[in-house]
């Protein structure tokens, strides 16, 4: 393995005037960290209809933030079972959260790499991806390492980052979008503003409730002190911009309403917002975590799958009803999950809705029909809503945006059933 770290960028590191942020205090743990065997380089991403980036660098493999929630570690158990259980790692969707193993430095890899993205051709990219390199998708660039060789792995880490950013500064044209849920981005303010407008920089701040937030991501600084580092980053003159993501089961509408109006007077360019969505194992993960805690939370929204399909559009039509109270609408960006688009399962709770408010009536031949073509045009205004969403390009400073775009309107809930007196129009 080699490790070349540029001397002019630990100096940078060692010298600029913004004060150490202390990392947050995290009780002791039984952290597995260390190195990873392979150099980190600029990959492209697999995004679909997120609109953040079109390639990603990722730090480490694993993330100490431990989200009961992440979608990461379904990747990891595919993918690396093996070299991970090298390093001790025997399951590595269980043991979410408790691994994190730095990638090595190769400046000549990390060139290749960036050389390869740097000429992507036009007609390869993808419109919404904004030319942009992610830091991280897969784990978070601002996490704190613990353990006995925390020391080394943080100084590192900070100098891999800052040297992979000034190198896509200075050797391509690339932008650069960052998104963390760690306030240790403050230290780097000095280098991110040299970047001007390629460089945005997010916050993923579901809540503001601390307490809440503790029992989704165990390990994350508070989300206010996220909102704090967010609003320094505006002061400082950075573009910066909020993922309202993934939202919790527990988020009503007040803790959604004081999320998106302190979210409104930082004035992000975009703000991306998601439920949680099922991936693998999260559910139990989350499950088994609050247990731990003795908390009780809303698991069932997750299950059955209907439930899930309740919580999930709820949450999404509550924030675009909130945005466009606080005046976020036309900076607001839903990530509806493709799943939200099943015909059957819309179909079938539809059928459902229609039993439980107008109960068990007999309905005539013409009647049914007039109930399967209410059907089909709700699902069709369902699908509509979700394709505006899902075409969103997001916004880019200093460049305008390449797909031009309304917010669509809010349409009735898409379960509310036809009233009997429109059936009763079909005799
Ligand atoms: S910070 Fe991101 S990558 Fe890390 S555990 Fe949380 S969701 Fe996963």
């Amino acid at each position: 393995m080699k490790i070349q770290i540029n001397e002019a960028a630990s100096a940078a590191l060692a010298t600029h005037n913004v004060p150490e942020i202390k990392a947050p205090s995290e009780p002791a743990r039984n952290l597995l960290a260390g190195d990873w065997y392979a150099p980190m380089k600029v990959v492209k991403n697999d995004f679909v209809n997120k609109s953040l980036s079109m390639w990603a660098v990722n730090l480490s493999v694993g993330c100490t933030h431990a989200c009961r929630f992440c979608y990461v570690p379904d990747v990891s158990t595919k993918f690396l079972k093996p070299q991970l259980s090298a390093l001790g790692v025997e399951d590595p969707d269980a043991q979410w959260g408790d691994y994190s193993f730095l990638r090595a430095w190769d400046e000549e890899v990390f060139l290749k790499s960036l050389k390869a993205a740097e000429d992507t051709p036009a007609a390869q990219l993808n419109l919404d991806g904004n030319r942009a390199v992610m830091f991280c998708t897969t784990t978070d660039p601002y996490q704190v390492f613990t353990g006995p060789k925390a020391a080394e792995l943080n100084r590192r880490r900070n100098q891999m980052l800052r040297r992979a950013l000034e190198l896509i500064r200075d050797r391509s044209t690339l932008n650069v979008r960052i998104l963390t849920r760690g306030p240790l981005m403050r230290r780097d303010f000095d280098l991110l503003r040299t970047f001007g407008d390629r460089l945005m920089l997010g916050a993923s701040i579901p809540t503001l409730d601390n307490e809440l937030a503790r029992v989704y991501e165990p390990h994350a600084p508070a989300p206010t002190r996220r909102l704090e580092t967010l609003r320094a980053a505006k002061e400082a003159g950075l573009n910066v911009f909020a993922a309202l993501a993934p939202t919790y089961p527990e988020c009503d509408e007040a803790d959604l309403r004081q999320t998106i109006t302190a979210l409104a007077q930082i004035e992000p360019a975009t703000v991306f917002m998601e439920p949680i969505n099922i991936r693998a194992e999260n559910v139990e993960r989350i499950a088994a975590h609050a247990r731990t805690l003795g908390r009780e939370i809303k698991v069932e929204v997750f299950e059955p799958r209907e439930a899930w399909f309740r919580y999930s559009m709820e949450q999404l039509r509550l924030v675009q009803r909130l945005a466009g109270e606080q005046g976020l609408i036309h900076r607001l960006h839903l990530w509806p999950d493709a799943g939200l688009k099943a015909k059957a399962r819309f179909m079938q709770q539809r059928r459902q809705e229609f039993v439980r408010v107008r109960g068990e009536v007999e309905l005539k031949p013409e009647q049914r029909l007039a109930l399967k073509a209410a059907d089909e045009a709700a699902y069709g205004g369902h699908v509509a809503w979700l394709n505006a969403w899902w075409e969103r390009v997001s916004e880019w400073p200093g460049t305008p945006n390449p797909a031009p775009w309304t917010p669509p309107a809010l349409p009735e809930h898409p379960l509310t059933p036809p009233t009997m007196v429109a059936v009763e129009r079909a005799r």
